[in-house]
C-alpha cells in the first residue's frame, strides 16, 4: 500500500545549493515547463483522495518538496492543503512542506499558522549563517515565522563533511537559537567525494545532537519505511513514491531515469501501486539506489 508520497510542484529554485542532485537533472532546468497547473493540482488531489478512501488508508503522509522550491508554487500548494483540510479525510492525511525558507512572508506564514493541524512547514538549514551561505548561498530570515508561531520551525539539515568537521559549533548554533526539532539527512549523489560522510560519522553526529537535546526522527529509535538517508528504512517498492510532472518515480533520486518511471502523474494511484511491485525492497538499512547500483 502507498502511504507516503512526495510531490514536486515545480522544477524551479531560487537557490543553488552545492550538493543539490536535482540541479543536474535535465527536467530541472529552472523553467516553468514542469510546474503543475491549478487544474492539474485539482486532478492530483482527487486521485489521492480516491486512493485513500478506496483503500481505507488510516495515515497518509504527503510531502510537498523539491525537486524545486515549493513556495515558488504557493498558489498550487495552498490548493492541495485546502482541498484535504476541507475533505472528510482530513484526519487521515498529514502534510509537510520542505522549503529553503528564503521566500517566507506574512501571507505565507499566516497560511501555515491557520492550517497547522494538517500541514507543517519545515525549513532547510545546515547551520549558522556562515556555513549556510557557503553551502546554500543564503540564510533565511526566521523573524516572520517566530513572530507568528512564537517558536522556530522544524529544520531539515543535510549532513555533509563540512557539517561533521564543525559539528559542535553547528549544533550549538541550532540549540542556542531555539532550533530543537531537526531532521538530519546524509548527503548523497554528490560528485565531490570530499563532501560525503561515512555511516559512523553520521551515527556519531546523531548521538551528539541527541546529547544536546535535539529531537530528531533519526534519534527516536523508530524505523519506518521512508528513506534510509533519513535514518529510516528505504521505502522503494514498499510504500513510497515521488510525483513530478515528468512522471512518478520510486524516490527523488531516480528523477529523469526513464527505466524507473513507474507511471504518469495522472494515472490512478491504485494502478501505480500495482506497477511499483516490480521493485523488490532491498535489505533493511540499505538504499535501493545504491544496493542495486542504479545508474552505474
Ligand atoms: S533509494 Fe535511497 S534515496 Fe531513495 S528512498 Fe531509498 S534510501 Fe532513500
Amino acid at each position: 500500500m502507498i502511504d507516503r508520497a512526495c510531490i514536486s510542484l515545480n522544477s524551479r529554485c531560487n537557490l543553488n545549493c552545492v550538493y543539490c542532485h536535482f540541479a543536474a537533472k535535465k527536467n530541472n532546468q529552472n523553467t516553468k515547463q514542469n510546474e503543475f497547473s491549478a487544474d492539474e493540482v485539482n486532478m492530483f488531489c482527487l486521485n489521492l483522495y480516491s486512493y485513500i478512501k478506496e483503500n481505507n488508508v488510516n495515515a497518509f503522509k504527503l510531502g510537498i518538496v523539491g525537486s524545486g522550491e515549493p513556495l515558488l508554487s504557493f498558489a498550487q500548494l495552498k490548493r492541495i492543503v485546502e482541498f484535504f483540510y476541507n475533505s472528510d479525510i482530513n484526519e487521515k492525511i498529514k502534510m509537510y512542506v520542505i522549503s529553503n525558507g528564503t521566500l517566507l512572508n506574512d501571507e505565507i506564514i499566516d497560511f501555515f499558522y491557520d492550517y497547522q493541524s494538517i500541514v507543517e512547514l519545515n525549513v532547510s538549514l545546515d547551520g549558522d549563517p556562515e556555513i549556510n551561505k557557503k553551502l546554500r548561498g543564503a540564510f533565511p530570515d526566521f523573524a516572520v515565522y517566530k513572530n507568528k508561531f512564537n517558536a522556530m520551525p522544524k529544520i531539515n539539515a543535510v549532513v555533509t563533511k563540512e557539517i561533521i568537521l564543525n559539528s559542535e559549533r553547528i549544533l550549538d548554533f541550532f540549540v542556542g537559537n531555539g532550533f530543537t526539532k531537526i531532521n538530519f539527512s546524509k548527503v548523497f549523489a554528490v560528485d565531490n567525494p570530499g563532501m560525503t560522510v561515512s555511516d559512523s560519522e553520521y551515527e556519531q553526529f546523531l548521538l551528539l545532537a541527541k546529547s544536546l537535546g535535539i529531537e530528531s526522527r533519526q534519534n527516536n529509535g523508530k524505523k519506518k519505511a521512508d528513506c534510509a538517508k533519513y535514518g529510516n528504512l528505504c521505502g522503494v517498492g514498499l510504500n513510497n513514491i515521488f510525483i513530478t510532472k515528468t512522471g512518478i518515480y520510486p524516490c527523488g533520486r531516480f528523477m529523469d531515469m526513464k527505466n524507473y518511471v513507474i507511471g504518469a502523474w495522472g494515472e490512478p494511484l491504485s494502478v501505480i501501486e500495482q506497477k511499483m511491485k516490480r521493485f523488490k525492497a532491498c535489505p533493511q538499512g540499505e538504499c535501493y539506489f545504491e544496493y542495486n547500483k542504479v545508474g552505474e
